[in-house]
């Protein structure tokens, strides 16, 4: 296999590399939990889209600038190797949008993309309930038919970021008579429509990374319906399929975490500790994996014919193979960093690069839980891939 990039994709690769060098902030942006940092992250995000990179692999009429699954593939490792901030917008960008290519309508489409690719609306995903997380279809939220269309009532919680943001995209019982699976509507709504209430839930830092979000008789019109009503589930379960597979947590992401732990290997480690020196290899090599696995699937999607919007570069369960694989490469890229750094990893005030592994091991400890827990992953794993028994 030839592994070298064509002239035209080494050249996107220089031409992103070198806005990135000569834009992303310096310092670190304040944390995107914050109203502060979120404004913050809000206008990097514009600045990407004023340079068509906010989301490359999106139709240039929508803001993008028709990129190939390899050449966004490639623009998210510049990304991630240039430090850039977190992606605000990224419910809406690697989940919503996706979804609306796929299932959506034109009109959807067109007025729903180009403020996301800005920032000018960041959308949250409100699909856990108190008594639906890992059972998703029993989720209680409903909607109810009223003229020109349906009225929400019910409460979500854990929506990420949705303190701050401006829209949310969610499941709804609209047939309650029906099988749990086929009585659900997807649909989004404005999280500042009358009858909405968002409660921020703070985390162990303080900070109000996930929200609440309690619905009492919201008015939605039918154009904010995804699909058909009652086909709720299976426009999720695609959803769902580009936020475990390459869509949220692109390889590029684990390849720089991978490239920092050699380099605080070279600059820190200990030359005789053989069997830290393994771990990080083996970190390495897991990412480099993921990474070559990545290219894979982007080939075959390309002989297929089948851009970027089909599949999030894994198909329906096998995703789930993606979600357990980065979870747990993430907590090993960042465990083996503090294990390097010994006593001095519990340190805020490292300064960069170092100071990054801490926040970066506490958040990939989510990474099993978010976009499905990995139990719930390997049982779809052993079911629907493998075809093993229930
Ligand atoms: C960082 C982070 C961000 C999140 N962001 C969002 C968001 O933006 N929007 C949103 O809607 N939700 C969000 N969530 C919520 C997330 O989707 C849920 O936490 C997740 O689906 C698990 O649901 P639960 O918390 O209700 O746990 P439960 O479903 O109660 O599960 C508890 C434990 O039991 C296990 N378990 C449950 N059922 C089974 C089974 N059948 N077989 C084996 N084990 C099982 C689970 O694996 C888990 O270990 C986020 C979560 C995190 C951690």
């Amino acid at each position: 296999m030839n592994l070298d990039l064509d002239p035209g994709l080494q050249q996107f690769r220089d031409e992103v590399a070198g806005w990135l060098a000569a834009h992303v902030p310096a310092a670190p942006l304040p944390s995107v939990d914050t109203a502060e940092g979120f404004a913050q992250h809000r206008e990097w995000e514009a600045r990407l889209a004023n340079a068509r990179l906010a989301a490359v692999s999106w139709p240039a009429r929508y803001g993008g600038c028709d990129a190939s699954l390899l050449e966004w593939l490639i623009f998210e490792e510049e990304y991630h190797a240039a430090n850039g901030p977190i992606r605000v917008g990224q419910n809406g960008l690697f989940v919503l949008a996706p979804t609306l290519l796929a299932h959506g309508t034109e009109e959807q489409r067109e007025r729903i993309l180009p403020p996301m690719a800005r920032a000018d609306d960041v959308w949250a995903q409100a699909w856990s309930e108190p008594g639906a997380g890992s059972d998703l279809a029993a989720l209680r939220s409903r909607a109810v038919r009223t003229d020109g269309g349906w009225l929400l009532s019910g409460a979500k919680t854990w929506s990420s970021r949705a303190v701050f943001a401006d829209r949310a995209f969610g499941l709804f019982r609209s047939d309650p008579a029906a099988e749990r699976h086929r009585g659900l509507t997807y649909l989004m709504f404005d999280l500042r429509a009358e009858g909405v209430t968002v409660r921020p839930i703070a985390q162990l830092d303080g900070e109000a990374g996930f929200a609440e979000i309690f619905l009492d008789e919201v008015f939605v019109p039918d154009g904010d319906v995804i699909g058909e009503p009652g086909d709720g589930w299976r426009i999720a379960m695609s959803s769902a399929g580009h936020e475990r597979g390459l869509s949220l947590r692109s390889p590029g992401r684990f390849m720089a975490a991978a490239e920092r732990l050699a380099d605080l290997w070279v600059r820190a480690g200990d030359p005789a500790d053989a069997a830290l020196a393994g771990r990080v290899a083996d970190a390495w090599i897991a990412a480099r994996a993921y990474q070559l696995h990545g290219y894979r699937i982007a080939s075959q999607a390309a002989s297929a014919g089948r851009g970027p919007s089909a599949g999030g570069g894994f198909a329906g369960a096998e995703s789930s193979l993606g979600k357990v694989y980065w979870s747990d490469l993430d907590i090993a890229l960042h465990q083996t960093a503090l294990d390097l750094l010994g006593t001095r990893a519990e340190l805020r005030d490292l300064g960069q690069p170092d100071g990054r592994w801490l926040d970066g091991y506490l958040f990939a400890l989510a990474g099993p839980i978010y976009a499905g827990t990995n139990e719930i992953q390997r049982s779809v794993i052993a079911e629907r891939v493998l075809g093993l028994p229930r």
